[in-house]
């Protein structure tokens, strides 16, 4: 128990103020960090950890490797650059003259300083530490200056005299993490004369009295072990971002700031690549439980991150608070079967390493024990693998182990949260997450501690891993997407797409999001989901501009921008074609082979001829991808469903009578009303009810159409030479206008007025029926009997009588209104949802 904190400490106690480089880096950053200072400061309670001005160490750095290299212009020229830029700061800031005197003073103990290293050629880490301390050691004078110019008090400390470390070099560790008693007397003494101690942060005092360094970013760790020698209650990390993000914003546009972490968490994420804080911060301030925050100089207000040892609270499902990534690792396997039941082995290797002074990074064994997996820093691979080599020469030769595997370009990516203990399976909803986007595991192994899941992949697919972690298990605000690209914005294609837009976000499924929008002309991609922008682009497809007109579009095929899209890896994508271009199959197999999952309300493609069909099943089958076209029958009827769910439960479909065109159906029954066959294809015409060229409704083809598609689905007559419609009414002009073909027409209305006045007589109705069975489709003009179930089914209506084997006495009747853009569009986005919970995470 650490005692003789003077009694001024005790109630309250003192808040650390850290700065980081890019928050004092230059005169105007000085002087809002000063003001900020000012603004929060309890006089004598406030301390300030300042790191150096932005940039400034990786130049020292570049100093000391190039006085290395015994390069005396480059050096010299390197120290006047930093000179000049901490003068003009000084200037900048109006220093008083005593800080410039200082400025000055250490400037040309720089500038000695690797003067004397070049001409040694002097590359030791000792050499390395001074050099570089004197960024924070210019830093601290600097912000002192502006701290007294905002009418405080405020002293320079350099930390190099009192924080006692080890004498390891570049990387020292603090003698006591705890609270170290010359630390605090140095602090108290100026905190007592009301002044504000602006302490230099990163650099100690090693054994002999020299100059050492805490490692990269170490001014985190310089404020929390004064906190710590404090007693203090809070320390404040001041940065440019508004907390700790659960990923890095580069990577995951859509990180957001966390607000509020366990030790145990910013701990784990530092060490796995968050660049926030430094690995060790939160060692000091463990035990006394002093709270970490980490702010934003620009929005000082904001709550930012507050990291303190109460256990997070359940917010995410998954319990996953943050991704992050580790790049530059090798894996390094040691493989053979005779390890399986070989005791000691791992135990051996990790020694091996150990010896050697490597930590790994990640450690996995396969649960077959026939193999262990260690990531390794890619620079200390060979060194890994040497020490690896000569500890199990003997079982090397033995044949015990085959051999030992060095896989280089490998990064380590972490999905850290305490809470990931609480939720079952988080690891196999990772995985699954990562293979949603093809990303392949090279390695998975779950943290002792249960804080984090650490997957090996390859670099190249890290950030991937990293979004894909990030978008399925961490932001909530959309829950796990899947990925829809639009083709065809028509009519059907836009209702789509706001019916997508009011969906709202379920647990058992993926929430579709549109990250595409495609015409004959180009598109627009944005694979972070397109939100409010489809209203524009919806709008301008609607007055009818090709999107290529529109800005930030691409120009290009449909293929083109399902390449483009698919080159960014989305997730459980979705190729949603509403379009009516029929020649969309090969477009089709082409978004199977890359990982799309199909929902069509286009029928071409599986109306095509049966090379293209087979090719689209074939491909469907070996991806395990799903092709659903449930509008391509009856809109939005449930027939594909109905269909498939029989199948799927085992029975088996045996016939099919169908009454599947809405416009036949409609101009029918009004002739059976005694309306002219001409008139009665006009109003349809008038309704909307008809193609615009209505001869594809008349001429049987759209129905022949949908025979094939059912033929298909059922399996009960795949083949296009099988499946045929017979016109209503006789050939009509193809290709023609509305108005021609119903002037055509009127030249037919007696005779189709006879047939309907015969049917009547003998007891029957006409219907246009499709009749599917095995080994045929085909869809003719068919008297009824008024009895007879589809006789009942009056007007646009449209029916689908199943039987099965089940349903071999009664059929399943399915039947409702069959056509028009919005039930299409539900029959769509009833087949998206359908693919979305197929997709769902386990
Ligand atoms: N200036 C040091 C570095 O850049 C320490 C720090 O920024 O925390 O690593
Ligand atoms: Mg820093």
């Amino acid at each position: 128990m650490p005692d003789a904190t003077p009694d001024i400490l005790r109630e309250p106690g003192a808040t650390i103020h850290k700065f980081g480089g890019t928050s004092i880096a230059g005169p105007d950053r000085l002087r809002a960090a000063a003001k900020l200072i000012a603004a929060e400061a309890r006089i004598p309670y406030t301390v300030v950890v300042s790191s150096a001005m932005s940039q400034v160490t990786n130049r020292l750095l570049k100093i000391f490797h190039t006085a290395g290299l015994g390069d005396v212009q480059r050096v010299l020229d390197a120290v006047q650059a930093l000179a000049d830029d901490h003068r003009a700061a000084a200037a900048g800031i109006d220093a008083d003259d005593a800080t410039l005197a200082q400025i000055e003073e250490l400037l040309t103990g720089l500038s000695r300083t690797a003067a004397a290293a070049t001409a040694l050629r002097d590359r030791s880490p000792r050499t390395h530490d001074i050099i570089v301390s004197f960024g924070e050691r210019l830093a601290v004078r600097l912000l002192a200056s502006a701290i007294r110019s905002e009418g405080l008090d405020a002293r320079a400390l350099d930390a190099s005299d009192f924080l006692d470390t080890t004498d390891r070099h570049t990387e020292a560790d603090p003698v006591t993490f705890l609270g170290d008693r010359s630390v605090a007397a140095v602090v108290q003494a100026v905190l007592k004369a009301n002044a504000i101690p602006v302490i230099t942060g990163f650099i100690g005092r090693g054994p002999g009295g020299e100059i050492t360094t805490l490692g990269r970013g170490g001014s985190d760790f310089t404020a929390t072990l004064v906190a710590a020698a404090l007693r203090a209650t809070d320390v404040n990390i001041w940065t440019d971002v508004p907390g700790v993000l659960s990923a890095d914003p580069r990577i995951a546009p859509n990180a957001q700031p966390i607000p509020h972490l366990h030790y145990r968490e910013a701990a784990e994420m530092s060490f796995y690549g968050a660049k926030v804080l430094h690995a060790r911060t939160m060692i000091p301030v463990l035990q006394q439980a002093i709270l970490v925050r980490v702010r934003s100089t620009l929005q000082p207000d904001a709550p930012g991150t507050r990291i303190n040892n109460t256990p997070p609270a359940a917010t995410s499902r998954s319990g996953v608070r943050a991704a992050t990534a580790i790049p530059g690792q090798t894996l390094v396997s040691i493989e053979g079967s005779g390890m399986a039941g070989t005791p000691g082995l791992s135990g051996k290797a990790f020694d091996a390493l150990a010896g050697a002074r490597i930590s790994a990074t990640m450690i996995s064994q396969a649960s077959s024990e026939a193999s262990v997996c260690i990531a390794v820093p890619s620079d200390l691979a060979a060194k890994a693998e040497a020490a690896l080599k000569r500890v199990f020469s003997a079982e090397l030769s033995k044949r015990i182990i085959e051999d030992i595997v060095i896989e280089p370009g490998i990064s380590l990516v972490a999905a850290v949260g305490m809470g990931m203990s609480r939720a079952p399976g988080v690891a196999a909803s990772i995985t699954a997450a990562l293979a949603a986007r093809d990303i392949n595991i090279r390695a998975i192994a779950q943290g002792s501690t249960e804080l984090n899941v650490t997957l090996a992949v390859r670099s190249d697919r890290a950030e991937d891993a990293v979004r894909a972690i990030h978008d399925d298990l961490i932001d909530e605000r959309h829950g796990p997407p899947c990925d829809v690209i639009l083709i065809g914005p028509g009519s059907v294609g836009r209702a789509v797409a706001a019916r997508l837009a009011k969906l709202a976000p379920a647990s058992d499924r993926r929430t579709p999001r549109i990250v595409g929008v495609v015409d004959r002309s180009g598109g627009i991609l944005d694979p972070a989901g397109l939100g409010d922008r489809l209203d524009v682009i919806l709008a301008h497809k609607a007055a009818g501009h090709p999107l290529r007109d529109l800005k930030g579009s691409i120009a290009g095929s449909p293929s083109d921008l399902l390449r483009a899209l698919a080159a960014n890896t989305p997730a459980c994508p979705i190729l949603v074609d509403c379009s009516d271009n029929a020649a969309h199959g090969s477009l089709f197999t082409e978004a199977l082979r890359v990982g799309f999952d199909i929902a069509t309300a286009n029928k071409g493609p599986l109306a095509d001829t049966d090379d293209v069909w087979q090719e689209l099943q074939i491909t469907r089958d070996r991806r395990a991808r799903i092709i659903r076209g449930e509008s391509t029958i009856g809109a939005g009827l449930p027939v594909w469903s109905t269909i498939t769910e029989l199948t799927v439960g085992g029975d088996e479909i045996r016939r099919i009578d169908a009454l599947m065109s809405g416009t036949i159906g409609f101009v029918l029954d009004r002739v059976e009303n005694g309306a002219k066959l001409s008139d009665a294809v006009a109003e349809a015409v008038e309704l909307g009810y008809t193609e615009p060229d209505p001869t594809i409704d008349l001429s049987g083809v759209d129905v022949g159409r949908k025979g094939l598609i059912l033929g298909r689905l059922t399996g009960l007559s795949p083949n296009a030479a099988d499946a045929s419609a017979d016109p209503v009414i006789g050939a009509l002009p193809a290709g023609a206008k509305a108005d021609a073909v119903i002037d055509a027409l009127r030249a037919r209305d007696a005779g189709f007025a006879d047939r309907v006045a015969k049917a009547r007589d003998a007891g029957c109705v006409l219907r246009y029926v499709l009749r599917i069975v095995r080994g045929l489709s085909r869809a003719a003009i068919a008297e009824l009997p008024t009895d007879a179930p589809l006789a009942q089914v009056k007007g646009a209506t449209a029916a689908v009588s199943i039987t099965s084997r089940v349903y071999a006495e009664t059929p399943l009747v399915v039947t409702g209104y069959g056509a028009g853009a919005e039930p299409t569009a539900s029959g769509v986005v009833n087949d998206i949802l359908r693919i979305a919970h197929a997709r769902a995470l386990p």
